[in-house]
């Protein structure tokens, strides 16, 4: 047992089968420690872990800045409401927003950041436009207003009646796009690269001609940056990959290190249109989730990892084309910084288990794409050892 567990794998399970609501289906595995991109489970067996917490803990497992900003924080004030102000909250906002925009409203997911912006949208057009444009096979969460934004019937099924004002224009077809959006446009909402939807990464000009569009109409442009930000893709935020700026921004999963914060950035003048008491979150902007944001950029500032997320990128980039060279199962490679994305012409979920099984930890997203998220810090051994294990499953299959 690993020293860190007070109970096996299969306890555990037991345990969640009696208390816990099985709306998640889950590895037969309870984790019990991690460090950096290892993780180990109840045994004590150790993991490499290609998808740390889903794509939040982009320092990998209990990153030591993070931790200790944590454990300072937590001795003065865990939580104090929004009716006050604190150092926390304002060094965070000003760390995001000088990297890239505006002024920023907290809470403790991506659902919620974007919800913000939807509300914040419909709230600047005052009732005089309420349509908002989203793309087939984007995610923007599972709340009624997200997954609604969420183009994806297979997620709206037994939901109905879903809520209204939403239109679904299919993904890289500016044609299709320039159909759809008119004066009664109230936004535009997008992910800059599409995580849940299998690393799908559009053309140099399209986010350009979307901007013009949404600037020739009077729409606003929202992207949800909720996987890519943070220095996932190689810069801090997506957008800059393309140098085409939204109107308003959304962020979460990595943004805070690992530990529970959303994000919504909005450009100075649309900022008042999220009036006082119209928007609020009772544990958004906490100081604990401020102190582990603050920490996450600074480590990224000072690792320099950025630099080392394009170098890490390119690492894997040049083994995983080596490797779809030998295996005409692979159909794509889809990779930007540490968003990776092995398109197979089969289902690639048996990899999932076969890796776990070699001590290697990934994401399959919509049957056939096998999806990595690795922390930024990952070391190049790392990478290498991640490429051969992956390298060997797929010739298996
Ligand atoms: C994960 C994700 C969300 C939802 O975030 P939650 O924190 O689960 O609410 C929204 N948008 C994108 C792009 C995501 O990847």
């Amino acid at each position: 047992m690993h020293p860190a567990a007070t109970e096996s794998s299969l306890q555990t399970i037991e345990r969640f089968q009696q208390f816990v609501i099985p709306n998640y289906t889950r590895y037969p595995i309870s984790l019990v420690h991690g460090e950096g991109s290892y993780v180990w489970d109840a045994e004590g067996k150790r993991y490499l872990d290609l998808f740390p917490g889903w794509g939040c803990n982009i320092l990998g497992h209990s990153p030591p800045r993070v931790v200790k900003a944590i454990q300072e924080q937590a001795a003065h004030l865990i939580h104090i409401p929004n009716t006050w102000y604190t150092e926390a909250q304002g060094k965070f906002a000003e760390a995001l927003c000088t990297r890239s925009f505006g002024k920023a409203f907290f809470c403790n997911s991506g659902a919620e950041a974007n919800e913000a912006a939807i509300k914040l949208a419909r709230l600047h057009f005052r009732g005089e436009r309420f349509q908002i444009i989203t793309f087939a096979n984007g995610f923007h969460g599972r709340t009624f207003a997200t997954v609604t934004a969420t183009a994806q019937p297979k997620y709206h099924a037994g939901l109905g009646p879903m809520m209204p004002g939403f239109t679904y224009c299919p993904h890289n077809d500016l044609d299709a796009l320039k159909a759809l959006v008119n004066d009664q446009t109230c936004a535009i909402m997008i992910e800059p690269i599409q995580g849940e939807g299998g690393i799908n990464i559009p053309g140099d000009k399209y986010f350009a001609e979307m901007r013009a569009l949404a600037d020739k109409y009077g729409a606003l442009l929202i992207f949800d940056e909720v996987q890519t930000c943070m220095g996932r893709t190689g810069t801090w935020f997506g957008y800059q990959q393309w140098n085409v700026q939204p109107d308003i921004m959304t962020m979460a999963k990595g943004v805070a290190g690992g530990v529970a914060c959303g994000v919504m950035v909005s450009k100075n003048e649309l900022a008042p249109d999220l009036r006082p008491g119209m928007h609020a979150s009772t544990f958004g902007g906490n100081p604990l989730a401020m102190a582990a944001g603050i920490a996450t950029v600074e480590t990224i500032e000072q690792d320099g990892l950025l630099k080392r997320c394009q170098e890490n990128s390119g690492r894997f980039r040049e083994q995983l084309t080596k490797l779809a060279a030998e295996l005409p199962i692979i159909k794509e490679l889809r990779i930007r910084g540490m968003m990776i994305g092995i398109d197979l012409k089969i289902s690639g979920t048996p990899a999932v288990a076969k890796c776990m099984e070699r001590g290697v930890l990934i994401n399959c997203t919509h049957d056939t794409v096998i999806r990595l998220l690795p922390a930024l810090n990952i070391t190049s051994e790392q990478v290498d050892e991640a490429c051969q294990v992956l390298g060997a499953v797929l010739k298996e299959m």
